[in-house]
């Protein structure tokens, strides 16, 4: 009998545990590039890519091909066993590009919390201090620590009580919801003077553009002023560039584009095209602070992965990915602020890249965040064929994560669907 999205939807529901949440009741079969066909054989544009994973598409050749290979040759060893040479040359990769003029490491492990928990151990023991400031809005994971430093309870952490102690929280300057720059250097100071003196501060931990958070990007002028702030504070900047990493914005780390380095910068997600990798790059006396046997895991930097993110790498290069995400961003934009032109409901186009999002608000007042719809317009593009998702504190922004490798058919494709959803609902 052929299997249905609803029978599997079943099973699903007795099987796994309500608290992995599904947004769209589909299950996939297969994929490519920038379309996902679903077990019912019917076909979607994807503008999710898996969140944020899929910036070089679907079973890129390049890639499947990298990792067809490497499936002949060696899967697994544990590096801290028996090296391998591909978790060195992704690691020798990402030290000359993640920005900052000085000597680097990096360490590999699976996923974006992981690495973000790595980033905290490291700035502890590089610092001698624990206390750590995250943002408003933030969003570094689902393990312990991480869920601290993750700015929104439900659905994330409601109900598991209390969190690790030593994390503040900071306001992420947000121009729709009226935080200015002076206002975000304002919290910190204030953290200082009522909270935790700056000397028991290990790190300030920002995402270049808030992902879950809703898509705010960092004014420029105010990442220069937490790196002054954290340089007289002896305080190690992270970047969390999980989500706006390999290539998404335009340049291959966002922090390209901030004028200043991070100390340490967590990367996961695209960089290896679908395959389980994460890592920390940073500054190579900080990234030694942690004694052998600190650092690692089973899995980590596993070497399907290891080649995976090599090809993306290659791709990125061959396929001049980061002129084109430009040009993705710039469809984009332009199709969108179209249909803005025609919905006072749409806020706010904003974009980075091709790290695109639009904030919905009732009657366009910014007081009003509109979930509602954004909740109605993801299911109409579903029923449409095309695969969307929400973001936002509030839940009320509508964010596209499409492939940069994908057709401009396919994106004109999209944005008329986007069109025809606002023209029936808004
Ligand atoms: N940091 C950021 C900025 C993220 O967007 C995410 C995932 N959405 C994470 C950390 C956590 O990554 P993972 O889900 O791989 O643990």
């Amino acid at each position: 009998m052929s299997k249905t999205n609803e029978s599997l939807m079943k099973r699903r529901t007795a099987a796994v545990p309500r608290g992995v949440g599904q947004i769209h009741p589909i299950f996939a079969a297969s994929a490519k590039n920038a379309m996902v066909t679903d077990v019912e054989g019917r076909e979607f544009l994807d503008f999710a890519g898996g969140i944020a994973v899929l910036n070089t598409g679907h079973l890129h050749p390049t890639i499947i091909g990298a990792v067809q290979e490497q499936l002949t040759k060696l899967t697994h060893t544990c590096f801290q066993v028996l090296a391998y040479e591909p978790y060195v040359e992704v690691c020798e990769q990402i030290n000359a590009r993640v920005p900052g003029d000085f000597e680097k490491k990096t360490l590999l492990v699976t996923t974006g919390s992981e690495a973000v928990e790595n980033a905290l151990k490291i700035a502890r023991a590089a610092t001698g201090r624990t206390g750590v400031i995250a943002f408003t809005g933030a969003y570094h994971g689902r393990t312990l620590m991480t869920l601290g430093l993750t700015g929104k309870m439900v659905p994330y952490s409601a109900g598991l009580g209390l969190l690790p102690g030593g994390i503040f929280r900071a306001q992420f300057p947000c121009a729709p919801h009226g935080v200015s720059t002076d206002d975000a250097i304002a919290s910190i100071e204030r953290i200082f003077k009522n909270d935790a003196e700056p000397c028991d501060i290990a790190a300030i931990i920002i995402e270049p553009v808030q992902g879950e958070g809703g898509f705010y990007v960092a004014p420029k002028a105010f990442m220069q002023r937490l790196r002054a702030l954290c340089d007289q504070h002896g305080i190690l900047l992270i970047a969390d560039e999980v989500q706006t990493g390999a290539g998404r914005t335009g340049t291959f780390f966002a922090m390209e584009q901030m004028g200043v380095a991070a100390d340490l910068t967590t990367f996961a997600k695209s960089i290896a095209g679908g395959f389980p990798l994460a890592g920390v790059c940073g500054k190579a006396e900080y990234m030694d602070a942690i004694a052998p046997g600190g650092l690692g895991g089973t899995y980590a930097g596993n070497p399907l992965a290891c080649v995976a993110a090599l090809a993306v790498m290659k791709v990125f290069e061959e396929e001049k990915l980061l002129e084109r995400c430009q040009a993705v961003g710039e469809r984009l934009v332009t199709g969108l602020k179209a249909i803005q032109a025609k919905h006072k409901v749409i806020g706010e186009v904003r974009a980075l890249g091709a790290m695109i999002a639009l904030e919905l608000f009732e009657d366009g007042d910014l007081h009003k965040p509109n979930a509602a719809l954004v909740g109605q317009i993801v299911a109409r593009a579903r029923d449409k064929g095309l695969i969307l998702l929400s973001c936002g504190t509030y839940g009320n922004v509508l964010r596209v994560l499409v492939p940069i490798t994908a057709e401009d058919e396919v994106l004109d494709r999209g944005l008329a669907l986007i069109a025809e959803c606002f023209d029936e609902l808004a």
